[in-house]
């Protein structure tokens, strides 16, 4: 990357930290992809029971090969073998967990966290009880304000996991959603009725939390995930 415009990014990726502090939350930058596996290491007591939010960063920065080692407790909703009732049997023993490692959809440089999911374990189990939370995003996934968040998931993030997932969707086709523009009153505006198959059900915005330091933000400068 250019330096110029990787000072910007950086520049960027400071202000959203110290707001993500102020709104008592955890974060970091890690430079690296690479930097991903040691700091998890430094974080994750051995013996520890982790749970997971579906994310294809836990792949790429391979977090997903270290908590599956004989070091961690993992309740892996990936398994193979497992059958419907056994994944949700996973999804409801993950509000027990230790800790809860998952990405997020946006991170706004005012120290929100925005997520869309569809059956919804990933937030349920952010917004309550695993003792702790950590959150690995790529860089890009920073964005300026909420409804930069809502087009991020509009126009990259939605669309991509629906293909992922192999669902019967407007933004399968197009390559961006169904209601490709928010408007500031109705910040989502999926006209009831366009999308019946698709992964856009519950719209969570994690702003500042009351337990400090549950959710820890661990912000690489490469770009992962969706
Ligand atoms: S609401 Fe439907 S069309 Fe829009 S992004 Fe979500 S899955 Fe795609």
């Amino acid at each position: 990357m250019d330096a110029n415009r990787n000072k910007v990014r950086e520049m960027s990726i400071a202000r959203t930290i110290e707001k993500l502090r102020k709104n008592n939350m955890d974060a970091a930058y890690l430079p690296s992809a690479q930097d991903v596996v040691p700091m998890l290491r430094s974080m994750l007591e051995e013996g520890c029971s982790i749970a997971l939010g579906g994310s294809v960063t836990l792949v790429e920065t391979g977090a997903l090969k270290l908590l599956r080692s004989d070091s961690y407790r993992l309740i892996d909703r990936y398994e193979s073998g497992l059958d419907a009732a056994g994944i949700r049997k996973r999804f409801i023993e993950a509000f027990g967990a230790d800790v809860f490692v998952t990405s997020v959809n946006a991170i706004t440089e005012h120290g929100e966290l925005y997520c869309v999911d569809g059956t919804s374990n990933r937030v349920a189990a952010m917004l309550f009880g695993p003792t702790k939370v950590i959150v690995i995003a790529g860089w890009q996934k920073i964005v300026p304000l909420l409804r930069d968040a809502v087009d991020r998931v509009k126009r990259i993030a939605a669309p991509a996991n629906a293909i992922r997932l192999e669902r019967d969707t407007p933004c399968v086709k197009t390559g961006y959603c169904v209601a490709p523009f928010n408007d500031d009153r109705n910040l989502m505006s999926i006209p009831p009725g366009t999308c019946d198959h698709g992964v856009c059900s519950n719209m969570v915005i994690m702003g500042r939390q009351q337990v400090k330091g549950r959710l820890s933000v661990l912000i690489v400068g490469e770009e992962l995930g969706y």
